[in-house]
């Protein structure tokens, strides 16, 4: 992702209703949101496109979108502040490989949509479907493990689809072109948007892990 320089970042991610800036919430999120319903987070949440809109679709579930790079996130929030104020949506400026430290056994789903693919072998570390952020991502969850991936690229989805699977994840929906299926109740998000214009396929997979 391209990023602009936002000169007013701090102050638009300090002054947001949506944007934490403490971390202390691990293991009590239902009191953040002060509901017992579902929470789904989304790592890489870039401009809360998707976040934004699936919290507005679902009342009924919390979301939580994580994104590391606090320009991508003040430029997002700019957007949705001028959009109606929603009560179940929560957003955090923070790195995912530190997700252990956030939360505990209290999250219903994991969304990764079109994660960075990191092509380069000696980058494979940084893939958000590596084994070490797998096993960071396994605390969070409240009962069955569910991840769900969208992704443009080919390589990083075969690539997940392995790592998930070695990792003891069963894939339980796959689908190497989205965009084509009837039913599905497709929230798009921005690089979805992008590439999907541009003729690319969208593969999308959910993956479940039984405790
Ligand atoms: N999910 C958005 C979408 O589909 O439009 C943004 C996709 S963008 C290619 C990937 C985003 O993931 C970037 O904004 C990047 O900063 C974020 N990201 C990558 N690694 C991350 C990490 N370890 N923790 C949090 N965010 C991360």
């Amino acid at each position: 992702m391209r990023i602009r320089n936002v000169k007013d970042k701090d102050s638009i991610l300090l002054n947001s209703k949506y944007v934490l800036d403490n971390f202390s919430f691990k293991g009590k999120w239902r009191e953040v949101f002060e509901n017992d319903n579902p929470i789904c987070v989304e790592i890489g949440t870039g401009k809360c496109t998707f976040i934004y809109e699936m919290a507005r679709n679902n009342p009924n579930v919390n979301y939580i979108g994580i994104e590391r790079i606090d320009t991508v996130l003040a430029l997002g929030v700019k957007e949705i502040e001028k959009l109606p104020v929603l009560s179940n949506l929560c957003l955090i400026n923070f790195d995912a490989f530190k997700v252990d430290e956030i939360f505990f056994h209290e999250v219903d789903t994991l969304y990764l949509n079109f994660s960075d693919p990191w092509p380069k072998a000696r980058h494979e570390k940084r893939r958000l479907t590596n084994f070490r952020f797998l096993e960071k991502y396994d605390i969070m969850f409240s009962g069955d493990k569910k991840i769900v991936l969208k992704t443009d690229n080919d390589a990083f989805f075969e690539y997940s689809v392995v790592s998930l699977s070695e990792f003891g994840y069963k894939i339980s929906d796959l689908s190497l072109d989205l965009h084509k299926r009837l039913n599905y109740n497709n929230v798009m998000t921005e690089y979805e948007k992008k590439f999907s214009s541009k003729g690319c396929k969208i593969y999308m997979l959910s993956a479940v892990k039984k405790v």
